[in-house]
């Protein structure tokens, strides 16, 4: 899952980029005010935009209004100083999906961030049930037929983007996309390694290549 923070308090950028990163395992653009922001916006698949509202060049409410006129369905949620119910309410009818007033508590933030993100890939339980499978993102761990799994963290990114569009097949360019972040190398062989480590955890049948197309997990258990 990749994500992308708009906010120019650039401390707080980085603090809420480096636990999203570390805790929930997903990877992390930073744009430090509203042009940046909605170039970026305009040019990677995210799958979250968290969107400061008091921005330098661009207002983070122009800024979504843009996204949204533009047609882009991505989960958008706004941070937003105390005080401000103006600026929430005029946010929700842009089409923010949620919001948080600073100060916030992180762990908080992480688990809207999950929730956000499970509901645009129309998977409202906590846990992400696929081809036999349970993921787990609150744990980061992955369950098969009652033994647990903890996976390195390339992986388990790569599977739950896998999960979340099971019976949907992913192309490499696309997963590529959204396992790392725009200051990342991206070795497209790299994915077949992770493909073949995963297949040898839990079963060679539960990941399809389609040649020339991508990869795809099934619905329901091989
Ligand atoms: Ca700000």
């Amino acid at each position: 899952m990749r994500v992308l923070i708009v906010e120019d308090e650039e401390r707080l950028a980085r603090s809420v980029a480096s636990v999203l990163r570390e805790v929930a395992s997903f990877a992390v653009d930073i744009a430090l005010d509203g042009e940046d922001g909605l170039h970026h916006a305009r040019t990677n698949p995210y799958d979250l935009i968290i969107l400061d509202l008091m921005l330098p060049k661009i207002p983070g409410l122009r800024v979504l209004s843009s996204i949204r006129s533009e047609g882009r369905g991505v989960p958008v949620l706004v941070l937003t100083a105390k005080d401000s119910t103006e600026d929430v309410v005029r946010g929700l009818d842009l089409g923010c999906d949620d919001y948080l007033t600073k100060p916030f508590e992180m762990g908080e933030l992480v688990a809207r961030c999950r929730a956000l993100i499970r509901r645009s890939y129309g998977r409202p339980d906590a846990t992400v049930r696929a081809g036999g499978l349970e993921v787990d993102p609150r744990r980061r761990v992955v369950r098969q037929a009652g033994k647990e799994h903890v996976l390195p963290a390339m992986e388990y990114r790569l599977l739950e983007l896998l999960a979340m569009r099971a019976g949907e097949v992913v192309s490499k360019e696309d997963i590529l996309e959204h396992l790392y972040d725009f200051d990342a190398e991206r070795f497209s062989n790299v994915i077949e390694v992770y493909i073949s480590s995963l297949r040898k955890r839990f079963g060679a049948d539960l990941i399809q290549t389609l040649r020339g197309q991508g990869y795809r997990l099934l619905e329901s258990a091989p």
